[in-house]
C-alpha cells in the first residue's frame, strides 16, 4: 500500500501508527520517533535533513552519521553530548560546532539569498562566528550569563571558546557541567532568537533573553537532582 494511503490528511510528522498498519509502516514511524527524540523536535530534525542535502537530494550517509554522533569521538564530544543539556540544546550546539546551521552567509554562497545581514545587530553579515559571539547582542548575552555564573571566561571568539571547552573543561564536577550547559543554552537561545526575528518578526530584548537562558539552566539543573550544597549554590545566584 503506498504511504499516501496511510497519510491521508495527516503529515508525516504527526501521523501515529494504527492497528492494522503494515509492519514496514510501523517501523518507519518508530525510526521517525527515535530521530525526533534524538534531535529534540520536528524543526531540529528538518534542519538536520536540510543540512544533509546536496543538490536537493538527501545524502543518506551524511544523515546517518549525523544521527550517530557517538560513532566519532572528537574533542568537543563531551561538551555537546554528555552533560545536563536539554536534547534540543545539544542538537543545535552540535550543528553549530560542525558549522551546519543554515546561516545567511551559507545561503548567500549557494545563491539562495541575495544579501546576508545579521538579524540581531542589523550590522555585519551573518556567519556562525559572528552569531556566536562576535555580534554585539550575542556578546552581551554570553557575557551576562558568564557573569551570572561567576565565571571569569569572557572571550567571544568561537574557536578559542570551543578549544577551551574541549581541552580545559574536563572535570565532572557540577560547576564544570553547568559551564557546558551554559554554552548549549546560550547557543540554542541565540539561534532561536535569530529565527524568531527572521521568520516571526518577534524580538526579545537582550535582558529578557538572558532571563530566559537563566531559567533554562536553573530548571535543567534542579531537575538533575543536585546535592543540597549544589542546590544552595545555584539558588544563591538568583
Ligand atoms: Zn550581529
Amino acid at each position: 500500500m503506498p504511504h499516501e494511503n496511510y497519510l491521508k490528511n495527516n503529515n508525516i510528522w504527526q501521523v501515529n501508527a494504527k492497528k492494522g498498519d503494515s509492519w514496514m509502516w510501523k517501523q518507519l514511524l518508530k525510526v521517525r520517533d527515535k530521530c525526533l527524540v534524538l534531535c529534540g523536535g520536528i524543526e531540529n530534525l528538518k534542519q538536520l535533513i536540510n543540512s544533509c542535502c546536496v543538490n536537493s537530494k538527501v545524502q543518506i550517509s551524511g544523515l546517518y552519521s549525523s544521527l550517530s554522533p557517538s560513532t566519532t569521538h572528537v574533542a568537543w564530544h563531551d561538551t555537546v553530548w554528555e552533560n545536563l543539556c536539554y536534547p534540543k540544546h545539544s542538537f543545535i550546539l552540535w550543528l553549530t560546532v560542525n558549522d551546519k546551521l543554515q546561516t545567511q552567509d551559507r545561503l548567500l554562497k549557494h545563491g539562495i539569498i541575495q544579501a546576508s545581514v545579521c538579524k540581531l545587530c542589523d550590522g555585519t553579515s551573518e556567519s556562525r562566528n559572528h552569531l556566536f559571539f562576535e555580534c554585539k547582542l550575542s556578546n552581551f548575552v554570553w557575557n551576562g550569563i558568564m557573569e551570572w555564573l561567576k565565571f571569569k571566561w569572557r572571550s567571544c571568539d568561537w574557536s578559542a571558546l570551543l578549544n577551551w571547552y574541549s581541552f580545559r573543561l574536563r572535570g565532572k564536577c557540577i560547576k564544570q557541567k553547568i559551564k557546558s550547559m551554559a554554552l548549549a543554552a546560550v547557543v540554542y537561545n541565540i539561534w532561536r532568537e535569530r529565527n524568531n526575528r527572521m521568520f516571526k518578526l518577534k524580538n526579545r530584548a537582550p535582558d529578557v533573553l538572558i532571563k530566559n537562558i537563566k531559567m533554562d539552566i536553573l530548571v535543567a539543573f534542579l531537575n538533575g537532582s543536585p546535592s543540597a550544597e549544589d542546590r544552595e549554590w545555584i539558588l544563591s545566584l538568583c
